[in-house]
């Protein structure tokens, strides 16, 4: 017997048994059991019935090229036949890690030139915060160690990835999380605090709060703000314009180091090819993940301003930090032909000028939908807030699972978008077509309409 003998349910039961999936309610799992998905082409995957899905979140806002091209598969094909693997540590390294590390700072503001390499987000994150005490450390600051992050933000599942984000139910998913030393503010998430501001206004009333904080307890004590340029998993979280320039003053003024996490938000997401671009903002230290390699192998890339860089190099002596699979050969070389493709094909700005303005219009649709109280996006990210009460805001209470219901009726369309919350979150591939995304819409709406027939909004 081959593996394609096996039918559906037979893959369910074996599922069952044996793989624990990650954020799942397994005895949830069980009643449904799992989709299994077969193969992946373009924005589409099919599963072992043959059902074909549009998958409108990039896989976890990862495969940003799209499915199954040729070109990345054979890239790690030639890197695995010629250098399977390569330890970067004993003062050896390999060309496909030299070379990324080049290019990626090629493609980063000049005060950003060293690039460490690991195999997750989350692990990029870990990266990043030991990097920031070791920093106050070197800098004979050491009382310098308080971390401020945000509510609803995301960062990975590692025991500080984990206390950086600000979603408590993670907090009990074990491990004495937050840990010490991590501490959380509001979110310029305008819905839900601010919404009878203009805009501009609310940036720097949000901003503020970092200064708050920071003045609470007392900048000799704050060494980092983290934060997304704009918030994905938290619920397509999009900052008014005014705000990353505030937060830059204020972590300046106070000498807090700025470190941005662009796991979600590198390599196209928000219409340029990174967050900061778009926000004009010039981190010290900054995260990308996942479309590094558009999710085809797993990697993750620390990059560190020459500030922190040269104390590192100049005063640190061996830094007792890293990976078995920092800068994996195929990993690296799978992230540089994926590099090639982006700025060949003109991947980015492509999706800039014919994607993002009728994927911004499709958000924009549903602002006199009766079910939906705040529409919002960024490049080709965006949020669909679901409420009870479109007048004053309420949200459904959190058992009527509004946004679960809504992600399930699209499932049965053939979308993939996804419930944050009450929040309906839609980040397509960039390689998308204009059709594809009026489809993704249509069938949002087909989606949106069943759930609000369902809860007897409409
Ligand atoms: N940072 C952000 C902003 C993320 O969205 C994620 C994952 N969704 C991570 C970090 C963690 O990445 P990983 O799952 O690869 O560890």
């Amino acid at each position: 017997m081959t593996d394609r003998d096996f039918d559906t349910q037979d893959w369910q039961v074996r599922d069952r048994a044996h793989y624990l999936h990650p954020f799942t309610d397994h005895a949830g799992l069980r009643q449904t059991g799992s989709r299994i998905a077969a193969h992946a082409e373009g924005i589409h995957v099919w599963d072992t019935d043959g059902n074909r899905m549009i998958d409108g979140l990039s896989g976890l806002g990862c495969v940003n090229l799209g499915y199954g091209r040729r070109e990345l598969v054979e890239a790690v094909a030639r890197e695995m036949a010629e250098l399977s693997y390569c330890p970067s540590f004993f003062r050896t390294s390999h060309r496909a890690a030299i070379t990324l590390a080049e290019t990626l700072t090629g493609l980063l503001p000049d005060h950003l030139n060293h690039v460490f390499f690991q195999s997750s987000g989350s692990e990029a994150n870990e990266t990043a915060m030991r990097l920031v005490r070791r920093f106050w450390d070197l800098e004979g600051r050491p009382e310098k160690r308080v971390i401020i992050a945000r509510e609803l933000a995301y960062h990975g599942s590692t025991h500080m990835a984990a206390s950086l984000s600000g979603i408590p139910p993670m907090y009990g998913a074990g491990g004495d999380v937050p840990l010490p030393g991590v501490v959380h503010i509001r979110t310029p998430y305008r819905y839900r605090h601010g919404r009878d501001m203009d805009p501009a206004e609310f940036g720097v009333v949000a901003a503020r709060w970092l200064e708050e904080k920071i003045l609470e307890i007392g900048p000799d004590r704050v060494a980092a703000f983290v934060a997304e340029p704009a918030q994905s998993a938290g619920g397509a979280i999009c900052p008014p314009e005014t705000y990353w320039p505030e937060i830059q003053r204020i972590c300046r003024k106070y000498d807090v180091l700025l470190v941005l996490d662009e796991v979600v938000m590198g390599f196209g997401r928000t219409g340029k090819w990174f967050g900061h671009r778009y926000y004009g903002i010039e981190p010290d230290l900054m995260q990308l993940g996942k479309g590094i390699t558009s999710g085809y192998l797993p990697l993750s890339a620390t990059v560190i301003s020459d500030r922190v860089a040269d104390v590192l190099i100049d005063k640190g002596g061996e830094w007792a930090h890293g990976y078995t699979y920092s800068g994996h050969p195929a990993c690296c070389a799978v992230a540089l032909e994926n590099i090639r493709i982006l700025t060949e094909e003109r991947i980015v700005e492509r999706a800039e000028a014919e994607l993002v303005p009728a994927f911004a219009a499709g958000i924009r649709s549903f602002v006199d939908h009766p079910l939906i109280g705040d529409c919002r996006s960024v490049g080709l990210m965006g949020g669909l807030e679901i409420v009870r009460d479109k007048a004053t805001g309420e949200a459904f209470p959190y058992e009527a699972h509004v946004g679960d219901h809504c992600s399930a009726e699209a499932l049965k369309r053939g979308l993939a978008l996804r419930a944050n919350g009450d929040t309906m979150s839609l980040m397509p591939p960039l390689v998308t077509t204009p059709d594809q995304i009026a489809e993704i819409f249509a069938i949002a709406r087909e989606a949106i309409d069943a759930t609000a027939r369902h809860f007897g909004a409409m």
